[in-house]
């Protein structure tokens, strides 16, 4: 009985969860807490919709070889050259879109409650000159890359900050980007991430952006 208990059981978990499958994280906020910056009906659709269909496309690619499905969604992007030839571009695009979503809700927080210490200010001083310089190359990475893709602070494995930025879903954990580091702050410039309210607008929002970022976040990323 026992045994049959603990069958059942099983059965149960892996059908209702669907065992090692790729789930997008719930947002660590309500859709409407970033607004102004960013408007409710922009995050849903891109929380439930848009990153939602990256880990479909991701579950859908790594079918053929289940055993992928036990992996962390890092191992997956950090080895895509090690991953069989016919999935490496698909992981590329949907786990990275996997990941780089999650990181970028993690790294955002309401407006005024994770706020920029002294601590942190000094770091960026240290890297950029000044938190203006700082901020200006930051958006100037956002504004410019072409077409879709994402800006990055990224910590070196020297523990130099550096901004970057990467298309489509790239990012710097990636075997082959340009330049590698530890993500620590992102910005999704795709324009589904802004175009129901700035439209055409980038720099608006790119920004507006520094309204919800989640310092507290960024400075305990660069601590590790
Ligand atoms: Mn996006």
């Amino acid at each position: 009985m026992k045994q049959l208990k603990i069958i059942l059981f099983l059965f149960l978990a892996t059908s209702v969860s669907g065992y090692g499958q790729f789930k997008i994280p719930a947002l660590p906020y309500s859709y409407n807490a970033l607004e102004p910056t960013i408007d409710s009906t922009t995050m849903r659709i891109h929380h439930d919709f848009h990153h939602a269909a990256y880990a479909a496309n991701l579950n859908k690619a790594l079918e053929k070889y289940p055993e992928l499905y036990k992996k962390d969604i890092l191992e997956l992007i950090q080895n895509i050259n090690e991953l069989p030839a016919d999935i490496q571009t698909a992981v590329r695009n949907n786990g990275g879109g996997f990941y780089n979503h999650s990181f970028f809700w993690s790294i955002m927080a309401p407006a005024g409650t994770a706020p920029m210490t002294p601590k942190l200010e000094k770091i960026l001083i240290d890297n950029f000159g000044s938190v203006d310089a700082f901020k200006a190359e930051f958006e100037k990475a956002a504004v410019g890359r072409f077409g879709s893709g994402w800006a990055w602070l990224i910590k070196e494995s020297t523990g130099k900050l550096r901004i970057i930025s990467t298309p489509n879903q790239d990012n710097s954990l990636m075997q082959k980007a340009e330049v590698k580091g530890k993500p620590v702050l992102t910005i999704d410039v795709w324009e589904h991430a802004y175009y129901l309210k700035y439209q055409n607008k980038r720099v608006a929002y790119v920004k507006a952006f520094w309204n919800v970022v989640n310092w507290t976040e960024v400075e305990r990323l660069i601590g590790q």
